[in-house]
């Protein structure tokens, strides 16, 4: 059964008394009731509902079905088991899968084919978790920069020091994002995220998670190699011209054979992506978006979604999504918004800055923040090579490190005098919270100026959508690159390069995913495009 609505603060048996109402049965015809999945309604501040999808076992499950035929809310609870494309036999001999990156997207591709038995090799330049969240806070806290083990590089990939935010607008017709959230669960996130409409772990509990993931992909045979980057691809032509992947350099001066590589490096490995565009793999420029990051105190967001509910714990801290097109054809988003959270300096190469936001699971920290970004097309804005996406990106990460100082604190500016056109000198009530810190100055040093205008325009607009969004004292702090990746490292439908065969470019990097869940069902679809060409389906043993 599915949009059940009932009021915020209903009484735990009242839900059981909706669903007999809903379907016009007797207590004694509903046996079980199981929640699927809880959002809410917050529409109306002051009489917000929450909004469930149940499983219900009933004791006349085909009567019931048959007295609602046609309502599209009470429907045949479908099948979200995973079922594995095919096994490697037991006597498996032939090659195994290297996966290039520990991200999400690499971390469920290994896992899955460790499942299938299929032994993968995950080849990482970062380094375990543990000892990465050392150098990671070793930019916020010392202004140093490691630029192999950051924010970006290392084991968990780029989200591991984030909001964890667990959702996705993608298709998923095979429930796969189902099978994400249940590893998760197995390896030690909250079990609620199989349930709670817009699921978040938060960075704490992922960094746990992502070493109890690793030691199972161990335990089943898969290999890590850690603090080994791939510097370049070896690819063999045939006499009819197809190209296919025959092995990798490693940076430890290593050649590792290999003729099935999963490439899931996310959107931060310019290096690799320019080796990739040497080596003549099909590689192509894709849009992505540039902005700042803004905070805002969260209780003003809190009260502004949800009015005297604010606070309330079912609730949790606010969150918000709002978009505008500006009259300069650029449209101007929040992206990643982290309630209660912090900003976060996500650079991964020196003299360069980039902001990003995270939170832990509690949601708990002052600030809320989200990118505020705007749209921009390779085809207007980065006109050329494949990779001028990179040099777009590059050139503003390096003027916001001159904006800020060139010590890695971050280029910041009011909102109050980002509208009136002038520098920033002090704080008021909104203190930042990026370390090693904020450099107050003028962000239009930093940004293109089709963004400044289009923020601009935009600011104001927000204000109305959620009160206090505009108020003159909010931080904006620069700049926000990483959006998304700059290029898209194209496959055909068998998931492979267009013209490369045996690499399966995957995940956000490729340009094939948006976030830690995308990234992870990604990993899972290339795993099984990949094990499939290794044991077609019907001949495991
Ligand atoms: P990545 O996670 O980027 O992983 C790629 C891995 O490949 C890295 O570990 C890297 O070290 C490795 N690698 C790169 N090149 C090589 C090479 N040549 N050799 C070997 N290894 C290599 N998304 C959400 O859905 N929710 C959020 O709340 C969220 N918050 C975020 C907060 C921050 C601070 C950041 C930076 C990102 C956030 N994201 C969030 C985005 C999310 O992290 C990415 O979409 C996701 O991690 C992409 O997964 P991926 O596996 O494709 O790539």
């Amino acid at each position: 059964m599915s949009d059940l609505a009932l009021p915020l603060d209903h009484a735990p048996e009242d839900l059981d008394a909706a669903v007999c109402a809903r379907l016009g049965i007797g207590a004694d015809a509903l046996e079980r009731v199981i929640v699927v999945r809880r959002g809410n309604d917050a529409r109306r501040k002051n009489a917000i509902k929450l909004v469930y999808t149940l499983d219900l076992v009933l004791k006349d499950e085909a009567q019931v079905l048959a007295a609602h035929h046609g309502d599209q809310h009470v429907r045949p609870t479908p099948d979200t088991s995973y079922k594995f494309v095919t096994h490697a036999p037991a006597d498996y001999a032939g090659p195994r899968p290297v996966v290039i990156g520990a991200g999400p997207c690499g971390l469920l591709a290994a896992l899955v084919l460790a499942q299938m038995g299929f032994r993968p090799i995950i080849v990482e330049r970062g380094k375990a978790v543990r000892e990465r969240t050392k150098d990671t806070w070793g930019l916020w806290r010392r202004s140093v920069l490691d630029s192999e083990s950051n924010v970006q590089f290392g084991e968990g990939g780029a989200g591991t020091f984030s909001d964890g935010k667990l959702y996705s607008r993608i298709k998923d017709s095979r429930h796969l994002g189902r099978k994400v959230l249940t590893e998760f669960v197995k390896a030690g996130a909250p079990d609620d995220i199989l349930t709670e409409a817009h699921p978040h772990i938060g960075t704490f509990r992922l960094v746990t998670m992502v070493m109890s993931m690793r030691e199972t992909i161990e335990q089943l045979g898969g290999e890590y190699r850690f603090g080994t980057r791939v510097d370049d691809f070896e690819i063999a032509q045939s006499e009819d011209g197809e190209r296919r992947i025959t092995g990798l350099h490693l940076s430890n001066g290593e050649f590792l054979p290999a003729s099935h590589v999963i490439m899931a490096v996310g959107h931060s490995a310019r290096d690799t992506f320019e080796v990739l565009h040497d080596r003549g793999v099909h590689i192509e420029a894709k849009p992505f978006a540039i902005g700042v990051r803004i905070e805002h105190p969260q209780s003003w967001i809190d009260t502004a979604r949800y009015g005297d509910n604010a606070g309330n714990k079912i609730l949790g801290a606010a969150a918000y999504s709002i978009a505008h097109k500006a009259s300069n054809g650029r449209t101007v988003y929040s992206f990643c918004m982290c309630p209660g959270g912090r900003v976060v300096a996500a650079a991964s190469e020196p003299g360069r800055v980039v902001t990003n936001g995270m939170s832990q699971y509690s949601r708990a920290e002052f600030n809320a923040n989200s990118g505020l970004v705007v749209d921009i097309d390779p085809e207007k804005d980065y006109p050329g090579d494949p990779l001028a996406g990179v040099a777009f990106q590059r050139k503003f990460e390096e003027l916001a490190f001159k904006a800020g100082g060139e010590n890695y604190k971050a280029p910041g500016q009011k909102l109050g005098d980002f509208l009136a056109d002038r520098p920033s000198t002090d704080f008021g009530e909104v203190m930042p919270s990026y370390q090693p810190g904020v450099h107050l100055t003028e962000l239009k040093q930093c940004l293109p100026d089709f963004v400044v205008d289009a923020i601009r325009e935009a600011l104001p607009v927000f204000g109305r959508q959620v009160p206090g969004y505009d108020h003159p004292d909010v931080v904006m702090t620069g700049v926000e690159t990483r959006t998304s990746s700059p290029v898209r490292i194209t496959r055909g439908r068998d998931l492979q390069s267009l013209n490369t065969r045996g690499l399966y470019p995957a995940g956000e990097g490729a340009g094939y995913a948006g976030g830690i869940l995308s990234a992870a069902v990604d990993g899972i679809r290339v795993a099984e495009a990949l094990a499939l060409e290794l044991v077609p389906a019907g001949s495991e043993s």
